[in-house]
């Protein structure tokens, strides 16, 4: 409402990633395709699937809030006041947490690209940090899979700053932890890091709203 007064022009609300997926599916690596999910990780992790040709919302939009799905009960309290949520373990205040305990250098500002430029220059406990890091990610991203099987994972925000070093040792994890099934290859694209994307799927968000046009 704010917003709306300020600027005289009606203002829509929706999820972050909803927005990622937007950008993706009328920009980037999700154009032409049938179902794919994305998923961000950073401060926070959620992710938003487009299911059959579809922007999956869920019950009053409720749907994508992958970070507080479970994957360990009675593990660490998450920011949601329940236990074991995927966020405790897999976004960037865990790794600083962890990078802490393991003596890394600066482990307050440590992203994907620092410490897989730890990782390369073997400071010690680095890639095994790193290993951690991207078995963490992969195991929502496994639980997904397993439930809707959208095959092609779009990620974006920090995990990107890692690369394909980091993507990659994603990518085996989730293979490792997901039977394979014939025609059923999982494919990691790199989406970007920053708000590009984000900014660019809002603009489309508003434009299927305002045309009533199917995403
Ligand atoms: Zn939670």
């Amino acid at each position: 409402d704010d917003l709306g007064r300020r600027f005289g022009l009606p203002v829509k609300l929706d999820h972050h990633p909803r927005a990622l997926l937007v950008g993706d599916r009328w920009f980037g690596a999700g154009r032409g395709v049938r179902q794919f999910a994305v998923v961000y990780t950073g401060e926070v992790l959620g992710g938003a699937l487009y299911f059959d040709g579809h922007l999956y919302r869920g019950t009053a939009g409720a749907g994508g809030e992958l970070g507080h799905t479970f994957v360990q009960l009675d593990g660490e309290p998450c920011r949601c006041g329940r236990r074991g949520c995927w966020d405790t373990i897999a976004t960037l205040s865990w790794l600083r947490r962890e990078a802490a305990r393991t003596a890394l250098p600066e482990p307050d500002l440590i992203d994907s690209a620092r410490l897989v430029d730890m990782a390369a220059r073997r400071l010690p406990g680095a890639a095994e940090l790193l290993d951690r890091y991207a078995r963490n990610v992969a195991v929502g991203i496994a639980n997904l899979q397993q439930t809707v099987a959208p095959n092609i994972f779009i990620m974006h925000g920090d995990v990107v700053l890692g690369g394909d070093c980091l993507l990659g040792a994603i990518a085996e994890h989730v293979r490792a932890m997901v039977p394979s099934r014939p025609g059923g290859a999982i494919e990691f694209i790199a989406g970007d890091a920053g708000d590009r994307a984000a900014l660019l799927g809002a603009a489309g968000l508003v434009i299927s709203e305002l045309l009533q046009l199917p995403i």
